[in-house]
């Protein structure tokens, strides 16, 4: 229950919602959460916050929580309720059932970025030492994804290089495919008292997003792209660098691979990434990519923050490496104001990836297939380990359309509202003979499910979080878990219901473990996190007190990596049949799929997901704002209302994807990243016409 009262005392901890990873007191009356109040020695937040955080937690003990296990035959059963023994028993002995009969690699499982690093560690070992298969993934394969195997292919590290504070002292701010004021909001307005300060902004992004233009701030450059553009426009920026002698020599030769940079400046110097050879695919004028490019390049510390405008594409993984190039090129790494900085979206995807959510990847992003890392995690855990990749999510789903993918544990993830081409989520879903879903709500994935396992929230549970600027941040519980369970105490009942117990009393015992075989957690522990707040990884002997900034003296890899980025237009194209490009993003008052800010007053705000469309395109449609509109796609159909912007340049039109009767992801396709396959859900070719009804 959460109630109005004076409070009489308070335990603090960490927000649930975006990967700023805001820290709180929850102030408390027994166990009634009166109130959150931004902690001002929460060194994420330093006492701001944001609507979400600070009211938007109601949905913690909304009436629609379910918590009570229950089970059913088939999908087209209504459930039942029963004790925990029996959900669990029911559970484990259908993904062995299974297993004996499909093979140990027709089950998998899904971790949550909403869930603790300890709970995703669990699973990941679960899915790896008692499943005894690599099928282990998480929804950053359709977010940053592109980031993990982009800055590690360059840099050495799946991860952003600077922390917050950084920003105080950029001279330049390029934000490209992000929109910090929404999705980011304590970050967003750091970066904007910096541009109050006067440092110089570049956005790039095909919408004018409020940073652009808002009071006191006002970019130098709005290089609003046409969507699918990225990679040609870095690559343009890129060749004005080299081409005009921009690059900073004595950093690429001291710090970079010279030989690979030499073949990287001869790639980019070619004529073909010319801004006025490419000016009409990326929509900008070649005058004005030139003259953000030398602003980058000659403006001081330049540093680059980036959303999912960058990684949800066909070239996701090549455009994080192309910014990556830029910043090399330029020396902007390695110290205060630069850098090149993801703004992960949800609060614990950073700590997800880290854990080892990845189906190639062991925790601390060491592949499978490493023999000593293998042999480590296999004394470890006291059991003979695959050394291939598991099923990434889309495969999973794949291989269950096919007939060889029978059973999904899917913990605090809800794919068939969040994942592309929701049609085919569906289909694999049900096809499945079990599909174990740990969740605070029926979701609409749950649809397809034969055991619902209740979970908790982030006020149940102890802790971390890891967040954008890689600090782990300590999650506290305020109140017991209304199920009866935390997130990692279910996973233990699963674990030893399956025949691999594991023995763990607290939460603090699995990050002890995961320290001791991970070398960038070694020196984490929940008595120091207690003691100094947080710590930033790398946290180990040669950094005890951990890292803000990484690659000061060198990068993670040893020589930075120079990567060839061609570009290649996706295969998303328009048509007289589908003549405009849809473009999804979040606003402030929701959170993804919105089943957490749907269940608080947020809602009230922003009722429901709106279509915005250019004026031109609006009045060739003879729309007026508040018309239904079909959106149509390739692969679906939605309705919309329309909201007339002057935001979206003609051509384009954008949603949101907060709201399941909308559902944004019915229309969005199965094309993905060529490395990761994140979702290309920044690029949709559609029809817009007027309806009267969905
Ligand atoms: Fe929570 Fe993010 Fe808002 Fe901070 S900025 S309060 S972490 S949603």
């Amino acid at each position: 229950v959460i109630a109005i009262g004076a409070p009489e005392h308070s335990v603090v901890t960490t927000c649930a919602y975006c990967g700023v990873g805001c820290s709180f007191k929850a102030e408390m009356r027994g166990t009634t959460l009166v109130r959150m109040v931004p902690w001002k020695d929460g060194k994420a937040n330093e006492g701001h916050s944001c609507v979400k955080g600070r009211f938007a937690f109601g949905y913690a003990t909304h009436g629609d929580r379910i918590t009570k296990p229950m089970i059913r035959a088939s999908i087209k059963d209504p459930w039942r309720e029963v004790s925990w023994e029996e959900a669990i028993t029911h559970a484990a002995s259908e993904f062995r059932r299974i297993q004996a009969q499909y093979g140990r690699d027709a089950i998998g499982g899904i971790t949550s970025s909403r869930c603790t690093n300890e709970e995703t560690y669990l699973v990941q070992k679960l899915v790896r030492a008692g499943f005894g298969t690599n099928n282990v993934d998480t929804c950053a394969r359709v977010c940053h994804s592109p980031t993990g195997y982009g800055l590690k292919m360059t840099f050495g590290t799946s991860a952003g290089t600077q922390d917050f504070a950084s920003v105080d002292e950029a001279d330049v701010i390029l934000v490209i495919g992000a929109n910090p004021t929404d999705g980011h909001p304590v970050f967003g307005a750091r970066m904007k008292k910096r541009l109050r300060q006067g440092a110089r902004l570049i956005v790039a992004d095909p919408r004018r997003i409020d940073l652009v233009r808002s009071p006191h701030v006002q970019a130098s450059h709005h290089l609003q792209l046409k969507p699918g553009s990225n990679v040609a426009f870095i690559n343009a920026m890129a060749h004005v660098i080299v081409s005009e002698g921009l690059v900073n020599e004595a950093f690429v030769r001291a710090q970079c691979d010279w030989a690979e940079f030499e073949a990287w400046a001869r790639f980019i110097a070619d004529d073909r990434h010319a801004p006025e050879r490419l000016e009409t695919v990326i929509g900008v004028p070649a005058a004005e990519l030139r003259a953000a490019a030398r602003l980058y390049a000659t403006g001081g510390k330049a540093a680059i923050y980036y959303g999912l405008g960058v990684t949800e594409h066909s070239q996701g993984s090549t455009m994080v490496m192309g910014m990556a190039n830029l910043a090399m090129a330029t020396g902007n790494i390695g110290r205060p104001g630069v850098g090149v900085n993801p703004l992960r979206g949800q609060n614990n995807v950073q700590g997800s990836c880290d854990m080892g959510s990845f189906p190639h990847e062991f925790p601390g992003y060491r592949h499978v297939s490493d023999d000593s890392t293998r042999i480590l995690f296999e004394h470890l855990w006291g059991t003979a380990l695959s050394a291939e990749p598991g099923l990434r999510i889309p495969n999973m789903l794949d291989e269950a359309v096919n007939g060889r993918f029978k059973g999904l544990y899917i913990q605090g993830e809800d794919i068939a509202q969040s994942d592309p081409d929701v049609q085919h989520v569906t289909a694999g879903l049900a096809a499945m003979e079990c599909v174990i879903i740990q969740d605070l709500f029926l979701n609409e994935t749950a649809k397809y499910a034969h055991v619902f396992l209740p979970g908790s929230s982030f006020l149940e549970k102890d802790g971390t979080f890891t967040n954008a600027e890689r600090r782990i941040n300590r999650v506290r519980k305020v109140m017991p878990p209304l199920g009866g369970y935390s997130d990692w105490e279910v996973t233990i009942l699963l674990a030893k219901a399956f025949g691999m117990p594991m023995s763990y009393n607290h939460p603090s015992e699995i990050m002890d473990e995961i320290a001791a075989a991970t070398p960038s957690f070694a020196g984490v522990s929940f008595a120091k996190l207690d003691e100094i707040g947080s710590v930033q990884w790398p946290c180990n002997e040669a950094a005890p007190l951990g890292t803000p900034i990484m690659h000061v003296d060198h990068f993670v890899r040893g020589k930075g990596r120079f990567m060839l980025t061609e570009f290649v237009a996706t295969d998303e194209r328009t048509s007289r049949k589908f003549p405009l490009i849809l473009t999804t993003g979040r606003i402030l008052a929701h959170y993804n799929v919105g089943a957490q800010t749907r269940r608080t007053d947020n809602t009230a705000w922003h009722p429901e997901d709106l279509l915005e469309i250019h004026s031109f395109d609006a009045e060739s449609r003879g729309l007026q704002d508040g018309d239904l509109v079909a959106i149509e796609s390739r692969v679906g159909a939605i309705a919309l209302r329309v909201k007339i912007s002057d935001r979206m340049q003609p051509g384009v039109v954008y949603t949101t994807f907060h709201h399941p009767m909308t559902g944004a992801n019915v229309i969005t396709t199965d094309y993905s990243d060529w490395a990761t396959n994140c979702p290309e859900y920044k690029v949709t070719a559609v029809q817009v016409r007027k309806t009267n009804g969905p």
